[in-house]
């Protein structure tokens, strides 16, 4: 196998200044249009068969080796978020409330970079690379759209790859899972509508302020009494709103909050009692309710084969990294579920956080920064995974 680690690290002055270039100009879901376009000419640069506008400001390349072979499809993500970045770095956003606060732009100068690798290598694959660079991975569905725009079709693909840089663990960690990684999620809104009135009667209304807070207490329960104790679930209430003043009893209380399972089971379970809780004792305390529950995400789910051969790569390119193989997941969750819901394939995290340089904040904090020296280890290692699945 060549040696991919110096690769990526002998191109990691490409990497960085794209990566820096992203994080000072930062743009929102479906908004990708400054990003998109570099994307283009780096890669129409390379010589690959370029298609922008796909799904929205989506960018789909094809490297196709020497020989055919099987169509391993490689994302990223482009899209910022709306925070306003209080980093203080010399390449801080310049888009005032708009902010790489999650580290796409890393994604993206990793792919980049991933494709100039891969192209010196191209006499030595059979097969196709696709590349994906999707936008509004942030809760707006561009995976979704670039899937409904064909980006799974023609060539149609046999294996789909993706990482996150990682700031929940250290630099030179790497967390390659077998199954389930991140989570599915929905939304919930609870709208419940009792009869306003004054406060010193409540007898003559229905108080939905009462229903909704025996509802929050209750939802816990799910977790708590029904989901079995060595499966995981979330579900919080994180907002409630109701009433304008001290004297009033107001008449409706509107909640939204989200639900996070891994496992259908597990989802069906939690959804079923949430319907009847919230029904139950809205309805038995004389209140009306209304519900609106929406899938966000699928949970993303590593293929079994896909995961191990990822997890074989990683062992020989860092034979003295920290490889976390064993149960890597977490309750957030990526919309990169949509493509392993159809194609098999592996999400993997790369630690990204040095916090001797103060570069750990959390994901979606306007403080947020990664150690840079993180990219070459996710290019190396897609990189040589992509090769692996392709070689002749
Ligand atoms: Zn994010
Ligand atoms: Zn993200």
């Amino acid at each position: 196998m060549p040696d991919y680690l110096s690769e990526a690290k002998a191109l990691f002055e490409y990497t960085q200044s794209m990566r820096r270039d992203f994080h000072a100009h930062p743009e929102l879901g479906f908004q990708e249009v400054r990003t998109a376009g570099i994307v283009a000419r780096e890669l129409s640069a390379l010589g690959l068969e370029v298609r922008s506008g796909v799904g929205g400001t989506g960018v789909v390349a094809l490297l196709e080796g020497v020989k055919p072979g099987p169509v391993v499809l490689v994302r990223a993500d482009m899209d910022a978020l709306p925070i306003h970045e209080e980093t203080g770095a010399s390449y801080a956003s310049q888009n005032p409330g708009v902010m790489h606060a999650c580290g796409h732009d890393g994604h993206t100068a990793v792919l980049l970079t991933v494709a100039k690798i891969l192209n010196s290598h191209r006499s030595e694959l059979a097969g196709t690379v696709k590349f994906m660079f999707q936008p509004a991975e942030e809760g707006m569905g561009g995976a979704e759209k670039m899937i409904a725009a064909g980006v799974l079709e023609n060539p149609s693909v046999d294996t789909a790859l993706a990482l996150h840089v990682w700031n929940e663990k250290p630099v030179g960690w790497i967390g390659i899972g077998n199954g389930p990684v991140m989570a599915g999620a929905e939304i919930f809104k609870i709208k419940v509508l009792g009869k306003g009135g004054h406060g010193a009667a409540p007898h003559l209304g229905v108080d939905p302020v009462l229903a909704a807070a025996q509802i929050v207490s209750a939802l816990q329960g799910i977790v708590a009494r029904n989901v079995a104790p060595l499966q995981t679930a979330v579900v919080s209430v994180c907002t409630i709103h109701g009433g304008e003043t001290f004297n009033v009893i107001p008449p409706a209380v509107l909640m939204t909050g989200t639900i996070r399972t891994f496992e259908a089971g597990v989802r069906n379970l939690v959804l079923e009692r949430f319907e009847k809780i919230v029904h139950s004792i809205a309805e038995g305390m004389g209140c009306q309710v209304e519900i609106d529950l929406q899938l966000l995400t699928p949970a993303t789910i590593n293929q079994s084969d896909s995961a191990i051969r990822v997890q074989a790569i990683a062992r020989r390119l860092f034979p003295e990294g920290e490889l976390d193989t064993a149960n890597y997941i977490t309750m957030g969750s990526e919309d990169f579920s949509y493509v392993l819901e159809k194609i098999p394939g592996c999400f993997f995290f790369i630690g990204s956080a040095n916090s001797n340089k103060g570069l750990d904040a959390g994901h979606h904090h306007p403080r947020f920064d990664f150690d840079e020296a993180a990219l070459p280890h996710g290019a190396a290692l897609m990189a040589a995974t992509i090769a692996d699945l392709l070689k002749k």
